[in-house]
């Protein structure tokens, strides 16, 4: 199966804003996926809705053949998600963040301690693992993130506009990372609203505006076109 197959997709809010308004599109296994589109657009209402952090009003979405409307739970499992801001308890220690995300999948605290290193290990912050959060600089807060979203083995990472304000150096980075996660198997897309940032990293490209998606192209013909 594809990684992700959304058919017909639809979210409307019950203020009555249309954020989707049926969108398709397809991402193959192990690509490396651009969602671009400016503020508003839908995406993060995409987002949400993946990760089974919103409900969709019509339609629905594959991830690896499961439904996000009636496997919800088999769905979420498939799913890492590095959301924009960075959202845990600066006062809690690298360590402890993954192995608590690790416990919110179910997974046995042995199982999770493995991981937690494994993957602390992996984004360059194992000597800070029993550190505050707050200690670490803004460019390790973000590697923290990518660790934290890999702590359930995802097959799909998905990075909501991950770089919305950080610098260039910590984009660089997180790149670098996020590059070496999708070259050992795993799927990524990406949401931004940067075509330079999802043109050196990506091989396919959905543009997505007013809920409607008005490209879906490889990146290849796309920057062609310009
Ligand atoms: P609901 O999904 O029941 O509307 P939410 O907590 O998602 O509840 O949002 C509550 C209200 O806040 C929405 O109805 C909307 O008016 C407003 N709102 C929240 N987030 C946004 C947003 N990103 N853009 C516009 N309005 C928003
Ligand atoms: P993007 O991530 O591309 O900026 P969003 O999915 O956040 O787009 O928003 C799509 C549309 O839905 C926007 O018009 C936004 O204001 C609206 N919206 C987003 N979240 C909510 C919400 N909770 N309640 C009402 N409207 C929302």
């Amino acid at each position: 199966a594809p990684a992700l197959v959304v058919d017909n997709l639809r979210k409307t809010y019950g203020n009555g804003v249309e954020a989707l308004k049926g969108i398709s599109l397809t991402v193959q296994q192990g690509d490396f996926f651009a969602l671009l589109g400016p503020n508003g657009a839908g995406k993060s209402t995409l987002i949400g809705i993946l990760s089974s952090l919103v409900s969709s009003t019509g339609g629905d979405a594959r991830i690896f053949g499961i439904s996000v409307n009636q496997q919800r739970n088999e769905a979420m499992k498939l799913i890492g998600l590095v959301p924009q801001e960075i959202n845990f308890n600066q006062f809690e220690k690298p360590f402890d963040i993954c192995v608590n995300e690790a416990g919110f999948y179910g997974i046995p605290r042995k199982i999770a301690a493995v991981r937690a290193e494994k993957y602390l290990k992996e984004l360059r912050l194992w000597d800070k693992a029993y550190h505050q959060a707050r200690e670490l600089s803004g460019g390790m807060k973000r590697r923290l993130m990518i660790a934290r979203a890999m702590m359930n083995e995802p097959r799909l990472l998905i990075l909501d506009e991950p770089t919305a304000g950080v610098d260039i150096e910590i984009r660089r980075s997180m790149w670098h990372f996020v590059s070496g996660i999708n070259a050992a198997g795993t799927t990524v897309i990406l949401t931004t609203h940067y075509l330079e940032e999802a043109e050196q990293l990506c091989r396919n490209i959905a543009i997505i505006d007013h809920g409607t998606i008005v490209e879906d192209t490889t990146m290849k013909r796309l920057l062609a076109k310009l």
